[in-house]
């Protein structure tokens, strides 16, 4: 059995009650479809197993993918491979509907898996998902706090996160540096509901090229983001507020003010989408 590999973010889980209060928090319904992602040496996905009629698990670790093959009965479909690379709307597709998502997660992924689950909304009921508790700190932070910023207000936004309860890295071999967090993010709609965006791309652009430059005000982010002096002075927030003094809802009406003026964004000059 070869080392856990750090690059994997391989910290598996060995406390069985932590384990079943995760899978617990998620009131499963046997016909429910499950994906988890990362299942590791199965500490999650024998819990899961338990309560369902199938599971699908996705794993990068080759080794990791034949021992739980070996491990778990036909219920358990195992894709080796990495999960960025998964299309998860054709998944849910093939599996018959939304689906819901589980996992005690690689850390260094944990915002390209946010934004991969957030691509394919439509397709998702909810997430459980294990991650660092300052990332599970920024996912639920509110406006004129420190951890406010992108990825809150895109997680706020979309699925109206829940930070359910701490892990100690002492439930984890290795032992990791940091401490860990349940989070739960619903997209169907049960949570508080935020206005919609007129044009979901213009609202991801305010946010992130308005954050891009956390320490300006809003004029000077959406100055970085092409547009022009002129069209700003229809605006009727103040656009002398910073980006973490906003709402979600407000962030909502300055996107939609700047679609219904048609005012150009320069996409280019945003950052990546997972570089949140
Ligand atoms: N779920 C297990 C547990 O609780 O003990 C393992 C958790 S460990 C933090 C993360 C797992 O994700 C590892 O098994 C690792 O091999 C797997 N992993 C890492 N990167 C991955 C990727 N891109 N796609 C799928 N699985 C990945």
């Amino acid at each position: 059995m070869s080392r856990p590999k750090k690059s994997l973010g391989q910290n598996f889980l060995h406390d069985a009650n932590i384990a079943r209060k995760i899978v617990d928090s998620m009131h499963l319904q046997r016909d429910n479809r499950v994906v988890e992602i990362g299942p590791g040496k199965g500490a999650l996905t024998g819990f899961l197993l338990e309560k369902l009629s199938h599971l699908t698990a996705i794993e990068l670790d080759d080794e990791l993918a034949l021992q739980l093959r070996a491990t778990f009965s036909e219920k358990l479909t195992l894709i080796l491979g990495d999960v960025l690379k998964v299309d998860l709307k054709t998944l849910a597709k093939q599996l018959g509907g939304k689906v819901r998502i589980a996992g005690n997660i690689p850390y260094n992924i944990t915002s390209p898996i946010l934004f991969w689950v957030i691509d394919a909304r439509e397709s998702v009921r909810d997430c459980t998902l294990m991650m660092q508790h300052e990332v599970a700190q920024r996912l639920t932070a509110k406006p004129r706090t420190k951890d406010y910023g992108i990825l809150s207000v895109f997680a706020q936004y979309y699925a109206a996160p829940k930070l359910l309860f701490s892990v100690s890295p002492k439930s984890f071999t290795p032992v990791p540096e940091v401490t860990s967090a349940i989070v739960y993010l619903n997209f169907s709609g049960g949570g508080p509901q935020q206005p919609q965006a007129l044009n979901d791309s213009i609202f991801r652009a305010v946010v992130r090229g308005t954050f891009g430059k956390r320490r300006k005000t809003l004029r000077n982010g959406l100055r970085g983001l092409g547009v022009p002096a002129q069209e700003l002075k229809n605006i009727s927030l103040s656009l002398n507020r910073r980006p973490e003094e906003l709402t979600v809802t407000e962030f909502v009406s300055l996107a939609d003010e700047l679609t219904r003026h048609n005012v150009n964004i320069s996409f280019h000059s945003t950052r990546q989408k997972h570089d949140a």
